[in-house]
């Protein structure tokens, strides 16, 4: 195997063996991507970086190489989303609320990393508490994405909520990184970022640890370069957990050995619901291009229902905001975060430092939440949301009763300018109408970069398995990635900026 000639250039498997088999320190490795991270600052896709924890990693790591005691990510830098507690590191959501928030926990997903040696780079930038789309709603101001439209300065958004993560990955500022997807928060940033992103089963890694945004949605996943490499953070990051009850005790596959094992005689659903009227005439080629790739593979396509999909973004944004209110009233100012001055009694405290610490989206998130969940509404929508649910989940059911795995467009198009859709909070939701039904139904969902438009931006492609068919998902993904064979790279402007 050549390796690429700048260490930041490599993927994740790639400096796996170059760093197991001492072609290259653990330190020197973590010495590229310090330097890298400090360099892209224009992008602000690190709320903050811990380069002296990390290089103090990648220390230990190469003591350890040296021993021959090497665990699977030994010595491999990453950066973790701002979402997953770090103990001893400030831990923010990318509020104010949390803006001063030092965790005396690890979570468990971030544990495991470490506990396989992994290095931890920094904590990414994100949409404050993971709502959001493109990654303006953070507090610590919004990612810039390392892409740009063909013959334009024009900043781009990296997608959200997990932006910074994306941008990290797509600017080789880290390995691989990890997200959160609770509605399409790791898949629609990958797919605009032209990265991979997993969101594996609901239960497959522990929450336990990760700032909860609506519970019964959130999963964990990996943001990487390619599909192995998602493969093989995937197989680190999951795993059963005594302290998150939704957690699933089954053994976690070996997901790399599967993934080189074509698609002959796999069937291909195609959910006819997923042709949106007004999507870029880019995005259905793409679909199709999808669907002739893997076909010649040898796959069978075939066309499928999911009648409900028209239900699901008015469902996600009942059952999305209810949770989240509930999981939101914990920040009261008294047991953590930030707490007003000023107050006049414990009433006041409550109202200013909530008021002070959460921004618009939240807080928007929060009145609509109580409001479908308050009595008289309840049975209007939030009942009726969660029967929906219910009938979102069975047409998946239904669906692969014919197909092995779905193909759909990830995004209903590209990256979108900084500014562009922030007057409008339905604009921005619809970015999620292809991915929000997978974490209703509880599925893995995988975006692949499968092209550029005409205008240069990266798109994805996404495919749905059945639960806890992860193999299957990034075995079809990767027939699609060597197809698609997308190799182009974002020009590093930031270094100038
Ligand atoms: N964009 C969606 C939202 O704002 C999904 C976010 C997510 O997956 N965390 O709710």
């Amino acid at each position: 195997m050549a390796l690429p000639s700048n260490p930041t250039d490599f993927t994740l498997a790639e400096a796996r063996e170059a760093v197991s088999s001492k072609k290259i320190s653990s330190r020197e490795l973590t010495g590229a991507f310090v330097k890298a991270v400090e360099t892209a600052r224009p992008l602000n896709a690190f709320v903050t970086e811990t380069s002296d924890r990390a290089l103090d990693m990648a220390v230990a790591s190469d003591a350890r190489i040296a021993k021959g005691d090497i665990r699977p990510l030994e010595g491999l830098p990453l950066a973790i989303k701002d979402l997953f507690c770090t103990k001893g590191v400030r831990t923010t959501a990318g509020s104010n609320i949390l803006s001063n928030f030092v965790p005396p926990y690890e979570s468990t997903v971030s544990q495991n990393l470490w506990d396989a040696g992994a290095v931890m780079l920094g904590k990414t930038n994100m949409d404050e508490f993971a709502m959001g789309s493109s990654n303006e709603t953070s507090y610590f101001g919004p990612v810039t994405s390392p892409w740009r439209a063909r013959a334009s300065n024009a900043k781009m958004v990296p997608g959200g909520s997990s932006g910074g993560s994306a941008a990290s990955v797509a600017a080789n500022l880290c390995l691989a990184a990890t997200g959160t997807d609770t509605g399409g928060s790791i898949r629609q940033p990958a797919a605009v970022s032209g990265t991979v992103g997993i969101k594996p089963t609901y239960g497959r890694c522990s929450r336990w640890g990760i700032v909860a945004f609506a519970s019964s949605l959130d999963q964990a996943g990996p943001m990487t370069r390619t599909v192995r490499d998602a493969a093989i953070l995937l197989k680190a990051m999951a795993s059963v957990d005594p302290k998150d009850s939704t957690s699933v005790d089954m053994p976690v596959p070996d997901y790399e050995a599967g993934l080189e094992a074509g698609v002959k005689g796999l069937r291909i659903g195609i959910p006819k619901e997923y042709r949106v009227d007004g999507a870029p005439p880019e995005i259905d080629a793409l679909w199709s291009q999808g669907a002739e790739w893997l076909k010649a593979q040898g796959a069978e396509v075939v066309e499928v229902s999911l009648p409900h999909t028209k239900y699901a973004l008015p469902t996600y944004y009942i059952v999305a905001p209810a949770e989240a209110s509930s999981n939101l009233a914990r920040y009261d100012g008294v047991r953590y975060g930030h707490r007003a001055k000023n107050a006049r009694d414990i009433i006041d405290l409550y109202e200013k430092s909530r008021g002070e610490g959460f921004g618009s989206e939240v807080k928007r998130r929060i009145l609509i939440g109580t409001y479908v969940l308050s009595s008289g509404y309840y049975d209007a929508y939030y009942l009726r949301a969660q029967k929906l649910r219910t009938l979102i989940a069975r047409d998946f059911t239904q669906a692969f009763q014919k197909c092995d795995v779905l193909l759909t467009p990830a995004t209903p198009g590209p990256a979108f300018a900084i500014g562009e859709k922030t007057a409008d909070p339905v604009s921005m939701y619809l970015n999620d109408v292809f991915t929000v039904t997978v974490n209703l139904a509880g599925l893995p969902g995988l975006a692949v970069p499968a092209g550029l438009t005409a205008g240069g931006l990266p798109l994805g492609l996404q495919l749905i398995g059945k639960a806890f068919d992860e193999t299957t998902v990034l075995r079809v993904g990767r027939a699609v990635e060597t197809a698609a064979n997308f190799t182009a790279k974002p020009e590093r402007w930031w270094r100038a900026a």
